[in-house]
């Protein structure tokens, strides 16, 4: 469907602007059953293990990042004092929209290829 394509295409162009709102953390002790954009969850109790947030192309996928030290690859998040997260490394998607983008105090920065 052509309408579809447009409307993802639009989709993307908007979630790529600048001007975009805000991301923001929700700590849960599960993995969230609906993912809302500009979200990253932070799942975990005593300790946190992944962060899920949908992918900031517009593609609509969810990202898992392992949080725990004994496994590799692994992120961290930080939270600033205003509630915006900082994620390390860079995310590199391997798959789909092979996006390649830093979350940095709420704002998601795209690394060039
Ligand atoms: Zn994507």
């Amino acid at each position: 469907m052509i309408i579809k394509r447009v409307i993802l295409l639009l989709k993307a162009a908007w979630a790529r602007l600048p001007l975009g709102r805000r991301w923001h953390v929700e700590r849960v002790s599960d993995e969230p059953e609906v993912v809302k954009r500009r979200t990253v969850y932070l799942v975990g109790e005593s300790e946190l293990w992944v962060a899920v947030f949908q992918c900031p192309c517009g593609c609509e996928k969810n990202i898992w990042l392992n949080l725990l030290k004994e496994h590799r690859p692994r992120w961290s998040v930080t939270v600033n004092q205003n509630g915006r997260p900082t994620v390390s490394p860079s995310i590199n998607r391997q798959v789909g929209c092979r996006s390649h983008f830093l979350l940095m105090n709420g704002r998601i920065k795209w690394c060039s290829r």
